[in-house]
């Protein structure tokens, strides 16, 4: 069946374009028509007076709404991307903690397993944060299992296929051979949770690392004469920054700062959310380890934040707020540089002919009025 999304404004991301109308058949855009070229008894979404946007997609979240990624059951995933879709995620990369090698395993083989929901976000392969990190930058990491790069735990993650992206320190010893065999097979690199010096950083990336885990989280920062592994990732145009823009992990004033170093070509807004986003505040779980969220803030320790309980359409118009953006500035750094740095340009992330019809209306005040994914309406604000 054809569908006409028209009587909104087409945010392409990059492009506004007013007085269009998208075509979707089955799961794809078919084309795009002036919305006075649409039938009279077409099969229509009226979009008057929102803005029609590709699908957010989270790079970087591990849990929703109760359920944690490293559940590893087919109804946590369930569960989250239901919880995603309402916040106008079409696409999200379940996020591993560190962990014992067997529960790594089984998380990635759930999701490896696990079909797609017919009422929710995709999931669109694994993303393991950890446990090669550094043991000085854990975070909210479990210090006790940070390890080493071992052949025998990560050849299973490379031969997986769903294991799309790795966070690991680039420093540490053995990261090299990964990321080389990695980068042959297709899965993407993050330095994250790093003491990486910026030479180190620039050496990764040359051999195919492109992303940076939660910029300034959790690595080292800047010093003018030094500046580590926060200096190289500002100034090389290479890397794509993941950035939690919930206002708390990164104080807005460097939420700013970063959407003006790197752009909305480069910049990757995630939410690394646990499985208190919306949920009340309490106690949960977080990788084994009891997490209290107060005022929606989740804290391992009085110094020491944990996962957000961000959602990925608050963190979109956080950017515009902090950063003085438009919607067209920012809605990249959520749709078409997540898609890019993953590897799914032109199929993910844009409104165009041939892209997947994953497509959210936002209403005047950038609330999400309704989610398609593939081509389905899985949400609609009541
Ligand atoms: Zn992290």
């Amino acid at each position: 069946m054809t569908t006409y999304i028209t009587g909104g404004t087409l945010a392409t991301p990059y492009q506004a374009l007013p007085g269009q109308a998208l075509v979707v058949d089955g799961d794809k855009i078919t084309a795009v028509v002036a919305a006075d070229q649409v039938p009279a008894d077409a099969n229509v979404i009226d979009a008057s007076g929102m803005w029609v946007v590709p699908g957010l997609i989270d790079v970087h979240v591990h849990g929703s709404d109760g359920a944690d990624t490293m559940d590893a059951t087919p109804e946590a995933l369930h569960t989250m991307a239901r919880f995603f879709a309402k916040h106008g995620v079409t696409g999200y990369f379940p996020t591993t903690m560190s962990a014992p090698a067997d529960a790594i395993k089984r998380a990635i083989e759930n999701v490896a397993s696990c079909p797609q929901p017919d009422d929710g976000a995709q999931h669109l392969g694994v993303h393991v944060e950890g446990p090669y990190l550094n043991t000085d930058y854990p975070g909210a990491q479990p210090p006790s299992v940070l390890r080493l790069p071992d052949p025998a735990e990560y050849r299973f993650w490379l031969e997986s296929g769903v294991v799309k992206l790795i966070t690991l320190a680039p420093e540490v010893e053995g990261a090299h051979d990964l990321i080389r065999e990695g980068v042959a097979r297709g899965v993407e690199f993050a330095a994250g949770h790093t003491g990486a010096e910026y030479d180190q950083v620039q050496a990764a990336v040359g051999i195919g690392l492109r992303q940076a885990t939660h910029t300034f989280s959790a690595m080292l920062g800047l010093h003018h004469r030094r500046p580590g592994t926060v200096g190289a990732v500002l100034t090389d145009d290479r890397i794509y920054a993941q950035l939690i823009g919930d206002g708390i992990h990164t104080h807005p004033s460097v939420v700013k700062l970063l959407a003006r170093a790197k752009g909305n070509t480069r910049t990757i807004l995630i939410t690394d959310a646990m499985r208190a986003a919306g949920m009340p505040d309490g106690e949960y779980d977080l990788g084994g380890t009891m997490v209290r969220v107060q005022d929606g803030v989740a804290r391992l320790s009085a110094d020491v934040l944990a996962g957000s309980t961000a959602t990925l359409d608050a963190v979109l118009r956080n950017m515009m707020n902090f950063a003085g953006v438009s919607l067209v500035e920012a809605l990249p750094m959520a749709t078409a540089v997540p898609a890019e740095a993953m590897g799914l340009s032109g199929r993910k992330g844009v409104l165009a002919v041939g892209a997947d019809a994953d497509v959210v209306l936002l209403d005047v005040k950038y609330q999400v009025a309704l989610t398609m994914v593939a081509g389905r309406v899985v949400y609609r604000a009541s």
